[in-house]
């Protein structure tokens, strides 16, 4: 089994009838019907920014193995104690995947290293190309995706180089974007995610899911290590000499 955290910033659902008419239980509740559907051996729980702590107490933080991220409006509202402690967790070999507009969430920066910045555009045609079809992530997706109604994200994109980049989004504006972004940081997957504005339905698109599913599976790590540091210090033990 997979343990799958799905957070979400679950604010806009509440405040703007046209996001709540699209999802009713918030995008990280959709994400969760729908996920589960396709992958029963993930464990899923959904969580929100104003749940207690942040949605991520310590308990469910080590019940997680994979952490889906969407957040927009309120990013500085994360303490940044949470989003170090998430950053040192993917590190040790937690899967991360970062959503739309996650790419200026303080865990996803973090991680980074970058300014996360890029050019937009409200509602335009996306055609999401796959790149890297022999990807884990692109298992099973086809050449490219149509997007009728979807927030033009484009470049230039202050990431680092991706190890792999699987999706490139074109806009019928002409733009171009890196959609679909794999990174590796020390023992952790991270995986970045284009589509997914909260005013246009992208998440009931069954490929789309498809991805999201399939990120899951390869940022999956089972034998990350969360126990190398000392508790007083945070510096790993001596090694003995064999
Ligand atoms: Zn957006």
């Amino acid at each position: 089994m997979i343990r799958v955290t799905i957070w979400n910033e679950y604010r806009h659902e509440k405040e703007m009838p046209e996001v709540a008419a699209i999802y009713p239980e918030g995008i990280h509740n959709e994400l969760k019907k729908a996920l589960s559907k396709e992958n029963d051996d993930f464990v899923i729980r959904a969580v929100a920014m104003d749940d207690p702590e942040c949605g991520l107490p310590q308990s469910v933080l080590e019940d997680t193995d994979v952490l889906i991220w969407w957040g927009h409006a309120h990013h500085g509202d994360v303490p940044d104690a949470l989003a170090e402690k998430i950053a040192d967790r993917v590190r040790k070999g937690m899967g991360f995947i970062a959503l739309h507009s996650s790419h200026l969430s303080k865990p996803f920066l973090k991680l980074m290293g970058t300014s996360g910045r890029l050019n937009w555009r409200d509602a335009d045609r996306e055609r999401l190309w796959t790149v890297a079809p022999g990807h884990p992530i692109a298992k099973g997706v086809p050449a490219y995706i149509e997007i009728p109604a979807e927030e033009m994200y484009g470049e230039p994109f202050g990431i680092p180089e991706p190890n792999r980049l699987v999706f490139i989004g074109w806009f019928a504006g002409g733009e171009v974007f890196r959609s679909g972004c794999c990174f590796l940081r020390e023992a952790g997957r991270i995986f970045y995610f284009q589509p997914g504005h909260e005013t246009n339905p992208t998440y009931k698109i069954p490929e789309i899911i498809k991805i999201i599913g399939n990120a899951v599976r390869w940022a999956y790590n089972p034998s990350a290590d969360y126990s190398t540091d000392c508790t007083d210090c945070g510096h790993p033990a001596p090694l003995e000499k064999k």
